[in-house]
């Protein structure tokens, strides 16, 4: 049997990264992006004007002079104009480019203008170069804006569009099998005879993935029939980066699954983890590089095995960086006697302090996923130990 962090580590170094392709940054939104981004230009470009005024230099209103001569009026995204002689001003708004010769605006506010002339009110306070955002002052152009593996979301993308990036190079979406095995499963919306199940692990992996937003998936039901299910995985192989199968991989007479891999030429990398639940997790890979992984078919440990070590996989597939899970502390003494790791489903409570505590909401067995519904995803304890008491730190990871 393999320990948790050994299976982990076996599956992450056999990932390879998908290939990226170029697309329009209209589509980029929740994609991966694949280069690093930076800013074509300085920001702001030009000294920005940020209020509604007069820009007029510091130095008149130093001399005591509170009446202007009204040059014009520039708005935003009108070249510059210049102030010439002392005593001038530009009426200026918001977004606009401060005027050459101005170093400074006063607002709208403080402002009277009739007949091309501007008087300020004279109890007004005003500094050197106020009300305005200097060029350059947030990035110099050729900073580096984002970083390759990010996810682009709607931020990413407004740093995209000001830096001029129409298309973005970013990551292929993964395509992914999701394979269910069982002769006793139907689907939700077939009628259920009394000594059949609904099967539910298909749909929890199918929306796991894409809420995670990792791959697009492709999600089918087998029976327990060994030819049947060698020709449809064999398809299923060719067509996909990435085989998610659950079921069949105990030691019950018809758990062909292992068997109908390795027929397949996936390559056995373990099979059993040194944990609860989930311990008959099979992994492997194909001589085509690609990632097989057949969970158990008991739908909390497939769900587990899915978050703890395939979700993983297919973030590093795609370029992401590996989430930095948060540490929780336990909320309860637990007890757990198996010299197994041991994943305990919890729900997450906010203390006054901001530290997550983990309320344990252990599951009756790992097929009684009805009890998950209200978790928030497991934390990981430690094999060897059996006692753990309240206040004890651990890994959370979330569903
Ligand atoms: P297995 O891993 O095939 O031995 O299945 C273990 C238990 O999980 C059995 O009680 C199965 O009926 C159940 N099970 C297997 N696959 C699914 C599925 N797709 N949805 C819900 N339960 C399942
Ligand atoms: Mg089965």
């Amino acid at each position: 049997m393999t320990e948790v962090s050994e299976a982990e580590s076996s599956i992450l170094e056999r990932v390879s990264t998908l290939d990226t392709l170029t697309i329009s940054l209209a589509d980029a939104l929740g994609t991966v992006l694949r280069q690093d981004v930076f800013a074509d230009r300085d920001h702001p470009p030009f000294h920005r004007v940020t209020m509604d005024g007069i820009a007029i230099a510091y130095q008149d209103w130093v001399a005591g002079k509170s009446t202007y001569q009204v040059l014009g009026t520039q708005g935003a995204g009108m070249p510059p104009m210049k102030l010439t002689e002392t005593g001038q001003c530009v009426e200026i708004m918001t977004g606009a480019v401060l005027p050459k010769g101005a170093d400074t605006v006063v607002p709208i506010e403080r402002v009277k203008i009739e007949d091309s002339k501007a008087k300020i009110d004279p109890d007004t306070s005003i500094t050197e170069r106020q009300f305005i955002h200097s060029r350059g002052s947030d990035r110099v152009a050729g900073s580096q804006l984002i970083h390759t593996g990010s996810r682009i979301g709607p931020k990413e993308i407004a740093v995209l569009a000001s830096a001029g990036y129409a298309q973005v190079t970013v990551s292929r979406l993964a395509k992914v099998a999701v394979i269910s095995t069982g002769d006793e499963l139907v689907g939700a919306e077939e009628p259920v005879k009394p000594y059949q199940i609904r099967s539910t692990n298909g749909r929890a992996i199918e929306a796991s993935l894409a809420q995670h937003q990792l791959a697009q998936a492709t999600r089918v039901r087998l029976k327990d029939e060994r030819t049947k299910m060698l020709s449809s995985i064999r398809a299923l192989h060719h067509d996909n980066d990435f085989l998610i199968l659950s079921g069949g991989v105990s030691m019950g007479k018809y758990d062909f699954v292992p068997a109908v891999l390795e027929d397949l030429g996936v390559n056995l990398v373990f099979h059993r983890i040194e944990q609860r639940p989930g311990r008959p997790m099979w992994f492997g890979v194909s001589d085509e590089d690609k990632l097989v992984f057949a969970l158990p078919g008991n739908p909390v440990s497939t769900l587990v095995c899915l978050t703890r070590y395939v979700l993983p996989a297919l973030r590093q597939a795609l370029g992401l960086k590996p989430v930095n899970h948060r540490m929780v502390t336990l909320g309860e003494d637990v007890e757990f006697s198996a010299n197994l790791t041991y994943f305990l489903p919890v729900k997450l409570s906010l203390s006054n302090k901001g530290l997550g505590t983990a309320l344990p909401r252990p599951t009756n067995t790992s097929g009684d996923f009805l009890s998950l519904a209200d978790t928030d995803g497991f934390i990981q304890l430690p094999k060897g130990q059996s006692h753990f008491k309240k206040g004890t730190a651990s890994t959370f990871f979330q569903w």
